[in-house]
């Protein structure tokens, strides 16, 4: 970490998993940090020290840098904007019905940054929107400033992980800057000085598109496994040695090469959906992102017809559910793929109880009343006629055994995270179905 480097006031508009992880990270290396959001539940919950999502160290890290007097919350864009030289735009940006970004609250952080700010300002695009975006917001900054003043903008899209959101901001592969002139990449370069990391300088359109094309190839690489495991399935071969097999060619890589119930979460899905658009509206037929959605649609299909082949008759079945979150370390349940699972199972007749480390209370958002929701993993199992496993929480990763077997009306377990081994299931007493094993 260089020993010295200038010190930002930055205001933060949107204090969701974005802003809040960003913008406590930001605090934590120094600078003084304003999060603004105009959902005023969540603004007095993070002012009485509570955290309104479970990301891992966050708390602390939240609790460290408000007492340190660097990180603040208000519900009052202004009052952050006056204090501010740096307003990074972290709002949320959801799918419409057509797949398309929902612009409007980027448009509105936009229009509102214009009306209260009186000197220069950089704004900084955190999150992610369509390449031209940068363009869009510049034009409402012009239209909608009173005062005539100043401004740059930047994007700067961030590639934090939910459940490692931390770590990813301050140890990241790269950070990517997309600006217009030497002023604001100095400014940007003060920013994150301190953290060790390819800085990436581009045009600002180029960095916008970076990071839908990052998301896009990664959901690519998940549904290219899952049509692999298929393969695996229909051939007899084993998933996980063809994987490990690819994976270590270095032009591959390891990762993202995990069979399962597909990709979930608040951005894989919403990010592919919003690419395949952009490129229409540009004038390109981005198919092979068709067919990403396809696999991935299918590879929860063929989860649910393993589950019906189990049990044959799903009707006044009792299932045990393991994971309810779109992935471990996270209690978020936006598109997690449990979501159309369970609610097809429910559909179907099944009575599910389910239990989750973290998601309890964002599942029930969700699911309600069609599934019953367990305080540990073995309340779960009482008297279910098989386990059904959606998250590859750590805890589920050496459960005792004899007692999944005690409690369960009969051994059946359908992984959909490939968390054991088939053998051993086997010499265990279960009946063990997983993806593309043979
Ligand atoms: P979020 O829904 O958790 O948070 C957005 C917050 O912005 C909400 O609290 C909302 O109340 C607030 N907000 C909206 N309009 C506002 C306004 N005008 N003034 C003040 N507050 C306002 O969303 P998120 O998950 O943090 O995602 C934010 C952006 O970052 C999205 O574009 C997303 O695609 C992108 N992103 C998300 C992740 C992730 O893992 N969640 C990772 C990388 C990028």
């Amino acid at each position: 970490m260089p020993k010295k480097y200038p010190k930002h006031s930055l205001a933060f508009i949107g204090a969701g998993y974005v802003g809040l992880v960003s913008g406590t990270c930001l605090a934590e290396i120094g600078h003084t940090v304003i999060l603004v959001d105009n959902n005023p539940d969540k603004v007095a919950k993070l002012k009485a020290g509570g955290i309104p999502i479970f990301e891992p160290g966050l708390k602390e890290l939240v609790k460290k840098n408000v007492k340190a007097r660097r990180l603040s919350f208000t519900t009052s864009l202004k009052a952050a904007v006056d204090k501010s030289d740096i307003i990074f735009i972290a709002v949320n940006t959801p799918p419409q019905p057509d797949g398309k970004a929902d612009l409007s609250y980027v448009a509105a952080a936009a229009r509102e940054i214009a009306e209260v700010a009186d000197a220069y300002k950089v704004v900084v695009d955190k999150s992610t929107v369509p390449v031209q975006t940068g363009e869009r917001v510049a034009e409402t900054i012009r239209r909608y400033s009173r005062k005539n003043v100043d401004f740059d903008i930047v994007s700067n899209p961030e590639f934090l992980r939910e459940g490692s959101a931390i770590e990813d901001f301050l140890k990241p592969d790269r950070i990517v800057v997309g600006v217009a002139n030497k002023r604001a990449e100095k400014v940007m370069r003060e920013i994150y000085a301190p953290i060790k990391a390819p800085f990436i300088v581009t045009d600002v359109k180029s960095a916008e598109l970076i990071k839908h094309a990052s998301n896009s190839f990664l959901a690519m690489k998940i549904s290219f496994t899952n049509a692999l495991a298929r393969l695996c399935e229909l051939s007899g071969a084993n998933i996980d040695k063809v994987a490990h097999g690819m994976g270590l060619d270095e032009r591959i890589g390891t990762h993202f090469l995990r069979a399962g119930v597909g990709y979930g979460g608040s951005c894989f899905p919403k990010d592919v959906a919003a690419f395949i658009t952009i490129a229409k509206e540009l004038g390109y037929d981005f198919a092979l992102l068709k067919e990403v959605e396809r696999i991935n649609e299918r590879a929860k299909a063929l989860f649910l017809q393993k589950i019906e082949a189990a049990l044959w008759v799903t009707k006044h079945k009792s299932l045990a559910v393991w994971g309810l979150a779109f992935k471990a370390n996270t209690d978020d349940m936006r598109n997690a793929p449990a979501i159309d699972i369970l609610e097809r199972l429910h559909a179907d007749g099944a009575t599910i109880s389910a239990y989750d480390p973290e998601a309890t209370e964002t599942a029930r958002a969700v699911l309600g009343k069609k599934i019953k929701y367990k305080k540990d993993k073995y309340a779960a199992l009482k008297g279910a006629d098989a386990l059904v496993i959606l998250t590859d929480w750590d805890e589920f990763k050496k459960p005792d055994w004899s007692k999944v077997r005690r409690l369960l009306n009969s051994p059946i377990i359908i992984d959909g995270r490939n968390m054991y081994d088939p053998k051993e299931m086997e010499k265990r007493g279960f009946v063990y179905h997983s993806v593309g094993r043979g």
